[in-house]
Formats: structure tokens, sequence, C-alpha cells
């Protein structure tokens, strides 16, 4: 069988090889044994997607600032949020624990939230991809398994469990933004197809 590799396109999550073509406006298809993505109509999951970065992007900086949790015990009470905590490593040997914090669960993500939309704007709009497209859509890619913030919030509610017995623990509005994030983040990966994304950055 002689088929070039360039037609072929495998499925991210099972590994199942498939032959690539374009389809129809409207058309996705899905893998038929996992029933992942794998190529998704074109102008319109780009706009999904930009749009789930926009809103990741605004929720992210809210996620940030916004107090995260307010923990009392004894009539004494404290509020901080997730900038105040990686700030308060800022000091002497231990201040690179601070940037390396900041930056897997808050400089990562909101970076791979500018790359889609730098990436997918101008191909949303049905104009060719701007000149570091390919650059910018290969770092996003890449940085996908160190962007943290979904383990964070799993971290977080670990730990919540635990402090539970000592003091009183409320969870601030960041909390929540960051949650709606995570629940942002998966439904834009349902609507990209990386197929989809390189085979237009291409076709200039
Ligand atoms: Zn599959």
């Amino acid at each position: 069988m002689n088929v070039d590799p360039a037609d072929l396109i495998a499925c991210p999550q099972c590994d199942a090889l498939y032959r690539a073509t374009h389809l129809p406006d409207g058309k996705r298809a899905t893998c038929v044994r996992c029933g992942t993505v794998l190529i998704s109509p074109r102008e319109r999951s780009f706009l999904h997607v930009v749009a789930f970065s926009f809103t990741g992007m605004i929720l992210m900086i809210g996620a940030i600032f916004f107090p995260f949790l307010e923990i009392s015990t004894r009539g004494l009470s404290h509020e901080s949020s997730i900038f105040g905590v990686a700030m308060a490593f800022s000091d002497g040997w231990i201040a690179p624990l601070a940037f390396f914090v900041l930056s897997m669960i808050v400089a990562l993500p909101i970076f791979r939230f500018v790359a889609l939309i730098y990436t997918l704007w101008p191909l949303a709009n049905g104009k060719p991809a701007w000149k570091h497209a390919a650059t910018m859509f290969r770092l996003a890619e890449e940085s996908q398994p160190w962007a943290m913030a979904e383990i964070f919030i799993i971290g977080t509610a670990v730990a919540l469990v635990k402090l539970g017995g000592l003091a009183k623990v409320s969870l601030g509005p960041a909390f929540w933004a960051f949650c709606v994030l995570i629940i942002v983040i998966a439904l834009k990966n349902s609507f990209v197809s990386k197929w989809t994304i390189w085979d237009a950055i291409e076709r200039k």
C-alpha cells in the first residue's frame, strides 16, 4: 500500500490511524474507536476556540488577583489570592519557587490562550495566517503538558479537606473562577483539531 504519511492522521487519544480528507462545511470527523474529534469544520470551530481562549484569559486574571480562600479560626481570619501566596515565597533562597509556581499555574496557561488567539484569529476571519502562527501554535502545543491549572485545583481541594478540621475555610471568588476556567479549557480542547489548524496555517 502506497500512502503518503502527510495524508494520514492519527487519533491523539488512541493512535488509531486514518486517511485525512478535507470535509465539506459543517461536517466533523471523529475517531470511531474513542470519539475524539479528529477534523473539525474550519471557520466556526476556530471562532469557538478564540472565544473560549478569550474567556479563559479573563477568568485567569480574576482567578489570580481575587481572594482565593479565607481561613478563620478563634476570631482571626486571613484571606489570600494566588498572587499573594506566590509572592509569600518571593524572599530569599526560596524565591525561585515563587517564579516556578507563577509560571506553571498562571503564565503558561495565559501564554497558551494568547498563542491560540494569535494563530486562529486571522484564520477564523478567512484571512491567511499571521507570520509567526506556525511557531506560536507549535509552542502552545508543546507547552500543554506543563500548564497545570487543573492539577493546582485538585491539589487545593485535597489541602482544603485536610485543613477543614483545623480551621474554618471559606472559598473566595477566585476559586470558582478557577473551576469555571477548567470547564472552559475542556470545552476549548473539544473544538481544537490540530490537523485542521495545521492544514489552515500551511494553506496560506
Ligand atoms: Zn481514538
